[in-house]
């Protein structure tokens, strides 16, 4: 069926970890003719969870995307993962959608991860929808959930469907708008013990409404009646403005309220093209209209085990057409799209275009990355990317036996850009392969797809600290390294200052040699027996730096100096000369940004100050704290779960290398233990 942009409408569901995604998303299926039967997330026959990945954990991983046909209307459903770990899939499924819909359970509320995909979806300016779901089920309390939303979401949440009964007594749901009930024999009268319930929701949600429309408000306090038609036009503005958020109840898991709320949905997302225009990077603009020139935005990419790799987009204007050229603006390339598809679930179905507002996806094109633009070659435009959350938690990786390091590497580089979420990088100091992402779970997810798509799997461990040594002290000392048994004997002498440098210099070195007591052709291997003997300092094995070593005096023999005696000398006088020096070990310290709602603020500064982190500053940042701290790079390796169980979910950091600092004599002599064993 050929579709236009006005009769599209695009949403995203999102809630924590077990609300319900998934078995909601079978009953949009079912409800509209998609499936004749639902399957159940405790049978791994949901259309949703189709990763192996996803059947193995029962949770979801990747966004799944559907597309069904409702009130005349094409809906274009992603089912997001509910786990903190896989949110950048979230930001992904946000970008490309109108509106937003946060499942909340009747029973547990909300959610470490409610606040944070909710943030998410206000963040990106949607409209937003909330489902209490699981209204049948023990314990079910939508009034206590209801109030808990109220009291923590600063928004106007108006409860459009509520629940004619709890638990075991759930007989169906009440539709405010309509004051109809809706149960398993259809519509009917709302009976007798809820009316005056359902009757004090109307009256709040006329309340809240006019409060938004002034012509509203006048007709309202003259008493003037408002028809239900200027009632749902004030809603729906309110909806799109951001202003109201609906709010819903169901059981998706019986199929109870469902139905209502698509009904309601379908009326209250806008569509797509009531945005208007969009803009590039670059300024330029382009009319949200099918009769613009082509510009879309791949969401994501993942690679299909039978299709190969799938790039999932959004057409923002224009049509792409089967055939067509398209031009890539972020890699300067053209390339010829052959096959279209629509999605729904693992199943793909080819279609001939993609009008805009739509969502598609492309098969094959390993050119294209994620956050690209796509368009028509003529008017080359670049949208603004897709944001994503930050990954904060590093491990060092490798490869599991049976697996060569290189594979492994190569792996994970590839799997790197399919999520933006996952970052790699060799650290040359430590020599070790560092993974970064949002969690453990996220790490142990990655490690079982590439041992599936690539066979390599890898092991991970806490990262080691880049330390180093440096002397705190000038000394003078002398070395004369000689043998001279029969034959051609050694003979190198040296006597070499060692003094200080600030932080960060590193290693300088110089002659001051008087009279040809070494001669010059000497010199180069005095200072490289220096170069190579500071790899390893004396405390722990760690490179020594910031210091300068200077050669001043020395002997030498006309037959048995070589430069190799010289090294040697050299070295050896380094060493004694870093003993002497009062040696210390140096670590990296990190520059910290952590950003938390306010009132988390004390026990971010404790939890900061038992890391021996110092608070460089604080900045209000609308409602948040951003917090400024320096901390040791080695205090940091658990942060990325300890910040999240800290702040519920709310809080976020970011970490950059700052400088290099003296370890804290407890802890120097701790890493050097450490380092005598690993040695042994
Ligand atoms: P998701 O993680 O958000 O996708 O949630 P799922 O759809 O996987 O549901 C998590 C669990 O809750 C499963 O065991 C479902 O059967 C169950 N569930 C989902 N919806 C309902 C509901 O409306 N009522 C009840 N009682 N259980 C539900």
């Amino acid at each position: 069926m050929a579709v236009e942009s006005k009769d599209i409408r695009n949403l995203a569901l999102i809630s924590h970890g077990g609300a319900g995604k998934t078995t909601l998303t079978e009953m949009f299926l079912l409800n509209s003719g998609i499936i004749k039967q639902a399957g159940k997330v405790e049978d791994e026959n949901t259309k949703s969870d189709f990763m192996p990945e996803e059947k193995d954990h029962k949770y979801s991983i990747n966004n799944s995307y559907f597309s069904l046909n409702w009130k005349n209307k094409r809906l274009n459903l992603i089912d997001t993962p509910g786990y903190a770990d896989f949110r950048g899939e979230v930001a992904s499924a946000l970008r490309i959608s109108e509106g937003a819909l946060l499942l909340v359970d009747s029973n547990a509320g909300i959610e470490v991860n409610t606040n944070y995909v909710w943030q998410m979806a206000s963040d990106n300016q949607l409209s937003r929808f909330i489902l209490i779901n699981k209204i049948d089920q023990e314990g079910s309390s939508f009034r206590k959930v209801l109030d808990q939303l109220i009291d923590n979401f600063a928004t106007t949440i108006l409860p459009i469907t509520i629940p004619a009964g709890e638990a075991e007594n759930c007989q169906g749901i009440i539709d405010i708008l309509s004051q109809k009930m809706f149960t398993d024999e259809g519509q009917q009268d709302i009976a007798d013990d809820f009316k005056e319930e359902a009757n004090d929701y109307r009256f709040e949600l006329i309340e809240k409404i006019v409060e938004l429309d002034d012509e509203l408000m006048m007709k309202y306090l003259e008493d003037e009646k408002i028809t239900d038609k200027e009632l749902a036009s004030a809603l729906s503005k309110g909806v799109s403005s951001g202003e109201i958020v609906p709010l819903f109840s169901a059981s998706a898991l019986q199929n109870t309220g469902v139905k209502e709320l698509m009904n309601h949905l379908m009326t209250l997302i806008p569509a797509p093209d009531e945005a208007g225009a969009i803009e590039g990077v670059n300024g330029q603009e382009v009319q949200l209209s099918v009769d613009s020139p082509f510009v879309g935005l791949i969401s994501k990419t993942m690679v299909d085990p039978y299709i190969g790799k799938l790039s999932i987009f959004r057409v923002y204007s224009g049509k792409l057409n089967k055939g067509e050229s398209i031009f890539v603006p972020s890699s300067k390339s053209n390339l010829k799209v052959s096959k279209i598809y629509k999605l729904n679930g693992a199943e793909q179905e080819q279609v001939d275009s993609i009008v805009a507002g739509d969502i598609g996806a492309v098969a094959k094109m390993d050119e294209l990355e994620t956050s690209d633009t796509i368009c028509d070659p003529d008017i080359e435009i670049e949208l603004e990317k897709i944001e994503f959350p930050d990954p904060m938690l590093t491990m060092a990786a490798k490869a599991s036996e049976g697996s060569d390091d290189e594979k492994m590497a190569s792996a994970l580089h590839r799997y790197s850009k399919e999520d933006a979420t996952f970052k790699v990088n060799y650290n040359r100091e430590t020599k070790e392969l560092l993974i970064t992402g949002m969690g453990s779970i996220h790490l142990s997810v990655i490690n079982d797809i590439c041992q599936r798509k690539f066979d390599v799997g890898f092991q991970t461990g806490t990262p080691s600290v880049a330390y180093k040594e440096t002397i705190q002290k000038k000394v003078d000392v002398e070395e004369k390294y000689k043998k001279q048994s029969g034959g051609r004997g050694q003979y190198g002498h040296v006597y070499i200052k060692m003094e200080p440098l600030p932080r960060g210099k590193g290693f300088e070195f110089d002659e001051e040699i008087f009279g040809g007591a070494i001669p010059k052709q000497y010199i180069p291997a005095v200072e490289k027996g220096i170069v190579e003997a500071k790899d390893e300092g004396v405390l722990a094995g760690y490179p020594v730096v910031d210091f300068k070593a200077i050669v001043y005096d020395g002997s030498y023999h006309d037959v048995d100096s070589s430069e190799m005696a010289f090294k040697i000398a050299s070295s050896k006088a380094f060493k004694n000369g870093l003993t002497q020096a009062k040696p210390v070990i140096l670590e990296p310290i990190m520059d910290v940004k952590v950003v938390v709602p306010e009132n988390f603020m004390g026990d971010i500064m404790g939890d900061l100050n038992s890391r021996r982190g110092k608070i460089m500053g604080m900045d209000p940042d609308n409602g948040n704290q951003i917090i400024k701290a320096q901390v040791p790079e080695a205090e940091m390796f658990s942060y990325a779960t300890d910040l999240i169980s800290i702040t519920g979910g709310y809080g976020y950091f970011t970490m950059d290398f700052s400088h290099y600092d003296k370890v804290p004599a407890e802890n120097q002599d701790k890493i050097i233990e450490e380092a005598n064993r690993d040695n042994k």
